[in-house]
Parts: structure tokens; C-alpha cells; sequence
């Protein structure tokens, strides 16, 4: 595995650092953060921002005016970024919009692209990704997904009908669009499982219920609670084929949960960065407190965690950018960087003393926004589920690739 990160690669990340300490650390105290994300006006501006430093959508293709980063590009260049989740917002590599950019280009039409991709990526619209149901629908299990479209008559090219509740859609309040998973029938386009559709979230039969009080707060939009009620949609709004929609759930988590990884160990090193500074100024029974074994050790542990996860995120970027499905990889980097980032925020928590639970610093925020991170895109614990499967099936993970 080769580690060289090319001389452009890193002029993108030293101009993101820049923009971060000049540009976006300045604005993290503004009132226009809300509970529930930025104000719409607040992100436009943080977008306006990205887009005079040339920064916004740097993983989409050119042609949708991006910088067209590899895996291990956005790795850099997130990581970087995820320093202040502000500058995650602003540069439009946030969730669920940077996993729906991702998902439009690989199995967009050209129409939809045009449509739905090229505004999403210049950072002028927002989207949402309707996959979870409450109980008893699918959650950890996609499979136990109870939202149904059926065909509005027999006709051939008859439009669809979409039925169900979603809870949990990051950004619905303020998207302009929405993915919607429902199951399918069998069809003379595709045979029966779950499908994608893409929908403006001004169509009627989209009703959002209520917005969630939630642990984190820096999602635009928040997370809200959706009932589909007979939400009509014509064929073309299928996103790419019916009863393909597992698989491309698939295709959109293994990237996407990875370049949560990489935002969020961004934050993890701001936490640890602070909390070194707290260790070095402050004393405590005559001397620093990094000085006295306790905190050191939880210094040195913090720097051990951002390194095996950088590590692993890596990897999985590499195993990605060789074209393959990279799930077993991207769920061991999830697992590992999840706990691991979580660890050193808590960590740089209790280093800073009373200090830590304040809003004086960042990380109480950052302690609120990661713990969910062990949830979403899939829980540690269905992680460490499939990789036993895979485990028990093969006699243990293939060592790491050595030849193509
Ligand atoms: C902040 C946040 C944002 C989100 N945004 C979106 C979004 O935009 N769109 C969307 O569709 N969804 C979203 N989700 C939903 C998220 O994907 C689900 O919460 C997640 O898939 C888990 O589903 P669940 O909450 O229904 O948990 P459940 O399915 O009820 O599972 C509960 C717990 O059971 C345990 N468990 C489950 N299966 C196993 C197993 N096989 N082995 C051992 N333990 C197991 C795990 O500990 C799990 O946490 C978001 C969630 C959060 C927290």
C-alpha cells in the first residue's frame, strides 16, 4: 500500500486548513447554528464562503463542478475539513448529501443528474435519504423495510405510488429532494425487492411529521420523522433499476460511511488538539498537567486512536479506489474509527477538567455529535455481526492485497 500523498493533494489540504482556521473557525460561535444545523441563510453563506476558496463539492466529477477526489484524496482532504464540522458543511461534503451526490453519480440518469445532481453539488440545494422506518421497520436490518410502491394501474410506464413512514431522515426540512427505499413487486423493469426513487419533498404525499430532538446538532435540517402518503412519482424517477435498491444502498453506505470517518477524525484531532494545550498551560499539584502520568497516558492513548484510525480509513479508501465493493473494509474502518474517535473526544473531555463540559471549547459539541456516529450507517455491533459471517465462511479476513 503505497502512503505517498501526491504535491497537489497536499496544496488542496493545506488550502482547506487555511480556510478552516481563517474562514470558518471565526463563525463556529454563531448564533445561526441551531439545534438542528445551520440556519438555510447560515449555510448559504458558509457555502459562499467554500466557493470564493474553491472548495465546495471537491469529490464530484469535474463536470458537475467539482475536484473529481479519489477515496484516498477525500480522506486527506475531509479529514482536513472535519477540523471544524462548519467547514464539513460549507465545502458540501457533509451527510447525506455528500452519500447522495455519491449514489446520483454512479447510477443517475443523465436527465436526474442534470436535475438533482448538479444543483446538489454546487451547493445550492440540499437533499435527504428516506431509508429507515420506527419500529417494527427496517432499521439496523434494511430488509424489514415496510414502505411499498405499487403501480398506480396496469398500463405499462404507469407511474408509482409510494406508501409508509421514514424517521430518522437527516435534512428533510429545507431538501429539495428526496431518495425514497420502498419495496417493489416483481415488474417488466426489475424483479421484486427494494427500489429507489428519487422525489422533490414538495410533492404531495410527502408529509413531514415532526423534526427529533436529538444528541447532535450540526446536521442541516435535523432529523425528521416522514409519512409517504400515496407519493406519486412517474417510471423516470426510479434511480437506476427496480428491485436494485439493497445493492444500491449498499454501493452508497460502504463510501459513505468512510468519509464519516474521515470528517469526523478531523474533529477528533481538534478535540485532542485542544485538550494537549489545556495539558501543557495548566498545572496542577506543581506541575503540568501532561506531566503527570494520567493525563500523558491518555494524551499518548488519544494518539494511538487517531493513528490506527487513520490507518484503517486508509485502507479502506485504498481497497475502494481499486474498484471493488470494499464493504468488509469500509465496516471494519466504521467500527474502528467510530469507538476509537469517541474515545479520544471523551479523553480530551476529561483532560480539560470541568472546562471540557462547557461551551467554551468545542468539544462538548464534538462529544455530542460523535457519540451517535456508533449508530448511524450501520451499529457497531451489526458490523462486528457481518464480519463474524464472514469470518466463520472464509477462516478469517484475506490478508491485505498484494497483488492486483
Ligand atoms: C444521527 C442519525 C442520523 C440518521 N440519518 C438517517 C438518514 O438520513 N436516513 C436514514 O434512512 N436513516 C438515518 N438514520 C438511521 C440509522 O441508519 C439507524 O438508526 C440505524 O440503521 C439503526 O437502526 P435503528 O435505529 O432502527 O436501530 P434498531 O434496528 O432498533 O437496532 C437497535 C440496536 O440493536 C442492536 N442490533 C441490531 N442488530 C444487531 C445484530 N445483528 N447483532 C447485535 N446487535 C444488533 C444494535 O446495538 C442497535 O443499535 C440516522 C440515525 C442517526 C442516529
Amino acid at each position: 500500500m503505497d502512503f505517498t500523498v501526491p504535491g497537489e493533494l497536499l496544496d488542496l489540504k493545506e488550502r482547506t486548513e487555511r480556510f478552516v482556521r481563517e474562514a470558518i473557525t471565526p463563525l463556529e460561535g454563531d448564533i445561526r447554528l441551531t439545534p438542528h444545523g445551520p440556519t438555510e441563510e447560515f449555510r448559504l453563506e458558509l457555502v459562499a464562503l467554500a466557493r470564493r476558496a474553491g472548495l465546495v463539492s471537491p469529490h464530484v466529477g469535474r463536470e458537475w463542478g467539482g475536484l473529481g477526489l479519489d477515496h484516498r484524496g477525500k480522506a486527506v482532504v475531509f479529514e482536513a475539513a472535519g477540523y471544524s464540522p462548519l467547514a464539513t458543511i460549507a465545502m458540501n461534503i457533509f451527510a447525506p448529501d455528500e452519500g447522495n451526490m455519491h449514489l446520483l453519480e454512479q447510477v443517475g440518469s443523465e436527465e436526474q443528474k442534470e436535475r438533482y445532481l448538479r444543483p446538489l453539488a454546487s451547493g445550492d440545494v440540499r437533499s435527504c435519504f428516506m431509508m429507515t422506518e420506527p419500529a417494527p421497520g427496517a432499521g439496523a436490518d434494511p430488509s424489514m423495510l415496510l414502505t411499498a410502491a405499487r403501480r398506480a394501474g396496469n398500463t405499462p410506464g404507469a407511474d408509482f405510488e409510494i406508501s409508509g413512514t421514514k424517521w430518522l431522515i437527516t435534512g428533510a426540512i429545507g431538501a429539495e429532494f428526496a431518495i425514497v427505499m420502498a419495496k417493489n413487486e416483481a415488474d417488466d423493469l426489475g424483479p421484486a425487492g427494494a427500489t429507489m426513487f428519487l422525489a422533490p419533498m414538495n410533492a404531495p404525499g410527502i408529509h413531514i411529521e415532526r423534526v427529533l430532538d436529538t444528541l447532535d446538532g450540526y446536521m442541516s435540517g435535523g432529523h425528521a420523522e416522514i409519512r409517504l402518503d400515496g407519493l406519486r412519482v412517474p417510471e423516470s424517477a426510479v434511480l437506476g433499476k427496480v428491485g436494485e435498491g439493497f445493492r444500491y444502498a449498499q454501493a452508497r453506505l460502504a463510501p459513505a460511511r468512510l468519509t464519516h470517518c474521515m470528517r469526523w477524525l478531523g474533529a477528533a484531532r481538534r478535540a485532542h488538539d485542544i485538550a494537549t494545550d489545556y495539558a501543557r498551560r495548566r498545572t496542577a499539584f506543581g506541575k503540568p498537567l501532561g506531566e503527570h502520568e494520567g493525563v500523558g497516558f491518555m494524551l499518548a492513548d488519544n494518539e494511538m486512536d487517531i493513528h490506527t484510525s487513520r490507518l484503517a480509513m486508509w485502507h479502506a479508501a485504498w481497497v475502494l479506489d481499486r474498484g471493488e465493493h470494499g464493504r468488509h473494509e469500509s465496516s471494519m474502518a466504521k467500527v474502528i474509527c467510530s469507538e476509537a474517535i469517541w474515545r479520544v473526544v471523551d479523553r480530551s473531555m476529561q483532560i480539560l477538567g470541568g472546562l471540557g463540559i462547557t461551551d467554551d471549547t468545542i468539544v462538548a459539541r464534538l462529544f455530542r455529535e460523535i457519540r451517535p456516529f456508533r449508530i448511524y450507517d450501520g451499529p457497531s455491533e451489526v458490523h462486528r455481526w457481518s464480519i463474524a459471517q464472514r469470518v466463520l465462511r472464509t477462516g478469517g479476513l484475506a490478508e491485505p492485497h498484494t497483488r492486483r
